[in-house]
């Protein structure tokens, strides 16, 4: 048998990202861009960077900055059909600069960009009809109430269907969602999702839980067949209900930690879809991401097949 398309839905962006660190965004100064970039965006690149049949279902402009993103998924094999060339608005954009600690500021325009002009009716019976995972991320959510209303539609189309893995990066900044505003944003999702896959923090803000293992436990206990905590240099946490099980991540340079959870859910889904088990594919994916984050710019580092397998034989020697 075949497989089915992963899929994923949202936000197209370009970054636009100071060279180096510690120029802080408002001084006026050098600046290194369009990369093509959103959450969704870099998830499919990954997909089909790792030989998976990706579908991105989303929106930018008719411009040049559109043409940087679809140019770069093409590049990678993602199946760019369902990107709607939005006319009369344009790309959305994201101004980054890292702090000399690494920290990330931003200036965004997504919520009033081509980006947030996904509907419902974007997603019809034919971007799903082949699909076997479709993946939600929490950036997508707060971009305005038809994109929020096409990822929920989206998910209850894969899970009336069956068949389709539904998997969940809550990817909420604690510092702009209050714990109630976040539950009530994703609840739709994770009503359906088997598969969440949030950092600690996200985990305990999404149940209101007092610890993380509370945290993971509400999350099975509310239909999640695997939690998997993303904790940056230190790997990952799979937890199902088997138990936890952590996975060491590879030692690398981190150049651009940008895109580095995406990735990761990108590779968790091809590595399950091709049969691996849990704890194989949360491994595989933990590698991919690591790779991801030793080269500037949000899909730079993103690996093919043949560059995770020959770490994880160098990790396993
Ligand atoms: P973001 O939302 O900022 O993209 P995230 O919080 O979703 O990030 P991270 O935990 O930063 O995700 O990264 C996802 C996974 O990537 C980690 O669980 C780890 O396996 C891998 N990873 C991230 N950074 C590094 C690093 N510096 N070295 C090795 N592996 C890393
Ligand atoms: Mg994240």
């Amino acid at each position: 048998m075949s497989l089915g398309a992963i899929v994923t839905l949202g936000e197209l962006l370009v970054e636009i990202m100071r060279p180096e660190r510690g120029i802080p965004l408002w001084a006026s100064g050098p600046f290194v861009g369009p990369l093509a970039s959103g959450a969704p965006a870099i998830f499919a690149h990954a997909a089909g960077r790792l030989g998976a049949p990706s579908r991105l279902v989303g929106t930018c402009g008719a411009d040049a900055f559109g043409d940087v993103i679809v140019a770069k998924l093409e590049q990678a094999g993602v199946d760019v059909a369902s990107i709607r060339r939005v006319a009369g608005q344009t790309t959305g954009t994201a101004f980054v600069a890292y702090r000399d600690d690494g920290e990330r500021d931003f200036v965004f325009h997504a919520r009033h960009s081509a980006a947030a002009a996904l509907e419902p009716a974007d997603v019809t019976a034919a971007t799903l009809d082949d699909a076997d995972w479709l993946h939600v991320t929490g950036t997508t959510l707060p971009l305005g109430d038809s994109v929020r209303e096409a990822c929920y539609r989206a998910v209850r189309l894969a899970a009336e269907r069956g068949g389709v893995t539904i998997s969940f990066d809550p990817n909420l900044r604690p510092e702009l969602i209050s714990p109630a505003a976040a539950r009530e944003l994703c609840a739709p999702v994770l009503e359906h999702a088997h598969v969440v896959l949030p950092s600690g923090e996200e985990a305990r803000l999404l149940t209101g839980a007092e610890t993380v293992e509370a945290a993971c436990e509400a999350l099975l206990t509310g239909g999640a067949d695997t939690v998997i905590l993303k904790r940056g240099a230190a790997g990952c946490t799979v937890v199902d209900a088997s138990g936890s099980q952590q996975v060491p991540s590879l030692r690398v340079e981190e150049i651009d930690p940008t895109g580095a959870g995406d990735t990761f859910s990108a590779a968790f889904a091809v590595a399950r879809r091709r049969g691996d088990s849990v704890h194989a594919a949360a491994r595989f994916a933990a590698v991919a991401a690591a790779l991801s984050v030793t080269a500037f710019g949000p899909m730079e580092g993103a690996p093919g097949l043949d560059d995770v397998e020959r770490a994880l034989q160098r990790m396993d020697a």
